[in-house]
């Protein structure tokens, strides 16, 4: 599924595992306190991770922030995984 993603044909896969990974750790690290991540750190990390993928993933062709289309509504999150093409401007990523 992954691989005939948006995401994917555009090369910006990356840039969504760095944010969803950053938004998880962030979340997540603070309940155990072995790892010295307090809740105050885990929240720039969380916040910093979202923000990323906000500003980073965007349409080579129309420079439409896709992430940031989808905070507006849950279903164009959809395109983002399953389209080949940019849900905005329709440029065709191979
Ligand atoms: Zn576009």
């Amino acid at each position: 599924m992954l691989k005939s993603s948006l995401l994917s044909r555009s090369g910006q896969l990356w840039k969504f595992i760095v944010a969803l990974l950053a938004l998880l750790i962030g979340s997540f690290a603070p309940l155990y306190p072995a790892l010295g991540i307090s809740w105050t750190a885990g929240t720039v990390i969380a916040v910093m991770g979202y923000a990323f993928g906000i500003v980073a993933i965007r349409c080579a062709n129309c420079s439409k922030r896709w992430l940031w289309e989808a905070t507006k509504g849950a279903a164009s999150y959809t395109p983002l995984f399953k389209a080949s093409s940019c849900p905005d401007c329709g440029h065709e990523f191979s």
